[in-house]
């Protein structure tokens, strides 16, 4: 039997040993450095907190679900999903174990944690790509409390006057309800963000039922979401019939939910749209439109003891302030420390870029696979359905490890890779004049996939042994 480390346990990491459980082709250890499964949704609590990706898409296709209350789900909601998911699959995940290290040594990989080492034939990482918050460099210190989105603290009091720094798609989500809890918020906006319209509804119990009883009308609405983005959304992305529409769209709901045009001008983007990821939701502007809400534009000099100076003088006094700034994307795997064959240091051969054979397969790191790796998120459809091509792809390659032994992408196959992806990476809007977490500071497009997913499904459906060489037997 292979014996198999998953380091995670959000959506990849439990389709990964959901896939092993059913199959049966090796022995699995899910180590989750948590005290639960889930995740980016064990992590978000904030106010506000869900996806932006409607349920019936936003979950795997093996495992339907008839309890989704709304179209589009709140955090608590994806988490009892995916407790869900993991309770009836009977997977069992060592939680509170963090990986510190990963080695490849004599054949086999070292696993490393606070308990000990232990060996693995093959490791699958499902780290994610936001699981790290990043806390801006602010000079100074406030002496109130300070917290990221993806850390909330519930013990604060958040009734008083609150800052928000950053506006993306955290900062929507939990600025209105803030807004309706504190006496003032000041929402400190670097960047506009293109907003669209966030179409949310509840299912009401009729719906829910025939959810329930009629699976093909499941079936036929997660497919019909998902083609939606891929017909409409992903040309966008690449220049193509619906920017304008796009773009439009975005112009037309700023313009219905901010009446003052004096606002209005400084949340509208002068870059274009999709550059950054797309803010989806309807409550975001009318919550900035409210009287006790201010939008500071000037940036953020530093922070004093009693709140947040900005460049041109002022001091906006604050109670609390609320890091809604993002996360260290660019930084896959870390901070695991990962060693490949011959001492190949994966931090090191990745300096000026993260990147792996179709996300997945790394050069002179065997038997590593990576779920949600480099250029494989996506701006326009679920990343459920990218992890799912991705643990298809790694099945394949644990019965081709099992026929042929240990199995390793090749430099050539690495590089012809590298350059399909760079022409089409050229060719999205990711590339354009933005600053955004989907690429390095020096603008390498580090994190997204450029062309349909379809094309990703159809290049994943299962390995090219050519593009692998292979070791010893198992
Ligand atoms: P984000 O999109 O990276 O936004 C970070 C925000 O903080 C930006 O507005 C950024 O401004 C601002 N910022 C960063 N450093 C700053 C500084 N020093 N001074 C002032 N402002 C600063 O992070 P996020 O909102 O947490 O979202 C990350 C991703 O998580 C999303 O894009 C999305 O993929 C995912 N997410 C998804 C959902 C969902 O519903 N599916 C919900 C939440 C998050 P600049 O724009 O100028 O850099």
């Amino acid at each position: 039997m292979l014996t198999v480390a998953i380091i995670g346990a959000g959506f990849g990491g439990l389709c990964m040993a959901i896939q092993l459980e059913k199959a049966g082709i090796g022995t699995y250890t899910v180590f989750e450095k948590a005290d639960n499964v889930g995740g980016t949704w064990r992590d978000n609590t904030y106010p506000g907190a869900g996806c932006d990706i409607p349920s019936h898409l936003y979950s795997f296709s093996f495992e339907r679900y008839g309890n989704w209350t709304r179209r589009y789900p709140g955090q608590q909601e994806i988490l009892t999903y995916l407790e869900h998911c993991a309770a009836k699959n009977r997977i069992n995940v060592r939680l509170n174990t963090e990986v510190t290290a990963l080695a490849y040594e004599n054949g086999r990989w070292r696993v490393s944690t606070a308990d000990g080492d232990e060996f693995f034939d093959i490791v699958v990482s499902a780290v994610g790509q936001l699981n790290r918050p990043k806390f801006p460099d602010i000079p100074g210190r406030f002496d109130g409390p300070v917290f990221h989105s993806a850390r909330w603290d519930h013990s604060a009091d958040l009734t008083k006057n609150v800052a928000v720094i950053g506006t993306g798609s955290s900062a929507a989500q939990l600025i209105p309800p803030l807004a309706h809890m504190a006496r003032h918020l000041d929402v400190f906006q670097r960047t506009p963000n293109w907003v669209i319209p966030k179409p949310d509804a509840e299912f009401g119990p009729l719906m829910r039922q025939a959810f329930h009883y009629l699976p093909f009308l499941q079936r036929g609405y997660r497919e019909w979401l998902y083609r939606y983005g891929e017909g409409a959304l992903f040309p966008a992305l690449v220049g193509g019939w619906s920017t304008n529409l796009l773009r439009r769209r975005a112009l037309a709901h700023l313009a219905a939910q901010i009446p003052d045009p004096e606002l209005r001008a400084r949340l509208t983007p002068d870059y274009p749209v999709g550059c950054k990821r797309i803010v989806i939701d309807s409550r975001f502007y009318p919550a900035l439109a409210r009287a006790n809400v201010s939008v500071v534009g000037a940036p953020i000099a530093r922070l004093v003891p009693y709140g947040v100076e900005t460049t041109d003088g002022r001091v906006h006094a604050t109670d609390a302030i609320v890091y809604a700034t993002g996360f260290q994307t660019t930084e896959f795997l870390m901070p695991m420390r990962v060693t490949g064959r011959d001492g190949h240091d994966l931090h090191e051969e990745w300096k000026s870029g993260a990147e792996a054979y179709l996300g997945i397969a790394v050069p002179h790191f065997p038997n590593l696979f990576l779920l949600y790796g480099p250029n494989t998120n996506l701006g326009h459809n679920s990343i459920v359905f990218m992890i799912e091509c991705q643990v298809r792809y790694i099945m394949g390659c644990l019965r081709l490890i099992r026929q042929r032994g240990t199995m390793e992408v090749s430099g050539g196959a690495m590089t012809a890779w590298r350059n399909a992806l760079d022409r089409a990476l050229g060719r999205t809007v990711w590339r354009g004049d933005c600053r955004s977490w989907y690429k390095t500071a020096d603008g390498r497009v580090t994190n997204n996939w450029p062309r349909p997913t379809t094309v990703y499904q159809r290049l994943t459906r299962a390995p090219k042994p050519e593009a692998y060489t292979f070791g010893g037997m198992f």
